[in-house]
């Protein structure tokens, strides 16, 4: 019993490490300390007086420096608050109150919501749909995104299947970036519901971890041209590009549905805070200089991605099998019995995502999925933590006779 005594000693040493965050570390935060000292004038390029009410849909020259890199005009993106996921929240609850073009009524009157949810996914889409009571489907990811001949059979046979959520680039907790082929498919599906949405959160956009950027087909201008204008509701925000808490997001869709958007939110708010975005317009500049800043990005957090893949390779061999993302913050990890895993380093004080958290309701029906979220501890304590990590799935192997 190596496996039981090597687990002793590290209860033994009484470690307190955290692998749930996915969060920037202070280092990362500190590559935008300049954004504290800005703006240098509160006035935006039309003139207007930053520091008033107004502008619901946000800056132009924001939604000019970023309309590239989210694969949105800039006509079409509105600027929200610091956080993407209020903006997805509360596009679902807009839907819910106020029908979205196509929609025959407002899906609070519908029997049913379903949203498929490709697993391993994003657990706070998967709460979001727990709060406002929508039914979630799960869909097996594969190499190249969601399981398409899955989706295309749900969305096609049932009308209450209203919405999908995908994170199409270096997904959370996978790292997979969706096919062309899958992202073609998405956009032309035939839909039983004419209000199907597909709710694209490309959070990791621009969060590349190797030199060579992997290319994500244009599901938006894919969707317009198949006929499906209205599809499309895409996500994102600086959240990890510039300060997790004081960053900017953004909102993108078809003309129709921008419309639909802002006559929502105009209910809920007079303006944004354009300081805000003035200050990220001064600081990022242009798509260049946001590409130069998250190469700083993966400087800091390239390392801790290859030291999670070089242990995990070193101690669980055959074991286990895990995600080698070329993006995005996280690492999927495969093994068996993953709740006795993750149950055994909490008691080792190595605090590790919920298993099951990667999957709706919480349940994860092979017990296998543990996310791993490297970016936010020093390279000193993440060595710490995937090795005592690799101790309690060996530890749980051997007592399940698999090793
Ligand atoms: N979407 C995905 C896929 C994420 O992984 C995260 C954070 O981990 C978010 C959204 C949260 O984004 P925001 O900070 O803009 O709310």
């Amino acid at each position: 019993m190596t496996a039981q005594r090597d687990y002793d000693a590290l209860v033994q040493r009484g470690l307190s490490l955290d692998l749930t965050r996915g969060k920037p570390s202070p280092r990362q935060l500190d590559l935008s300390d300049d954004l504290l000292k800005l703006p240098t004038s509160y006035r935006a390029a039309d003139g207007t007086d930053g520091r008033n009410y107004g502008n619901l849909q946000g800056l132009a020259e924001l939604r000019e420096l970023f309309a590239p890199l989210l694969q949105v005009p800039a006509g079409q993106l509105v600027v929200g608050g610091n956080a993407s996921l209020a903006l997805m929240h509360d596009t679902v609850v807009h839907a819910l109150l106020s029908p979205v073009p196509g929609a025959a009524r407002r899906w609070v009157e519908e029997p049913e919501i379903t949203f498929l949810c490709p697993v391993p996914g994003y657990d706070r889409h998967f709460t979001i749909c727990e709060r406002l009571g929508i039914k979630m489907v799960p869909v097996p990811m594969t190499a190249d995104g969601p399981d398409m001949d899955v989706v295309e059979r749900l969305v096609a046979a049932d009308a209450s299947v209203k919405g999908m959520w995908c994170v199409p680039k270096y997904s959370n907790p996978t790292g997979v970036v969706y096919s062309d082929e899958t992202v073609r498919r998405l956009a032309a599906m035939p839909a039983a519901a004419p209000d199907f949405r597909i709710f694209w959160d490309n959070a990791y956009a621009v969060h590349h971890l190797t030199d060579t950027p992997v290319e994500l087909a244009d599901l938006l201008a894919l969707a317009a041209e198949a006929g499906n204008p209205d599809r499309v509701f895409v996500y994102a925000s600086t959240s990890k590009v510039t300060l997790a808490g004081a960053g900017v997001s953004f909102f993108g869709s078809s003309p129709a549905n921008v419309e639909w958007f802002l006559r929502n939110t105009a209910k809920q708010s007079i303006g944004p805070d354009k300081i805000n975005q003035l200050r990220h317009v001064e600081f990022l500049r242009d798509p260049a200089g946001v590409e130069a800043h998250m190469r700083k990005h993966a400087a800091l957090i390239g390392p801790k991605f290859e030291l999670v893949d070089k242990v995990l390779s070193e101690r669980l061999g055959g074991l286990a099998s895990w995600t080698s993302p070329k993006g995005g913050y996280f690492i999927s990890l495969e093994v068996p019995h993953a709740a006795e895993v993750v149950a055994k380093a909490k008691a080792a004080g190595i605090a590790l995502t919920p298993a099951g958290a990667t999957h709706p309701y919480g349940k994860d029906p092979d017990d296998r999925t543990i996310r791993i979220a490297p970016t936010y501890p020093d390279l000193d304590e993440l060595e710490q933590a995937i090795e005592g990590l690799t101790v309690c799935v060996r530890l749980v192997a051997e007592e399940h006779g698999l090793a």
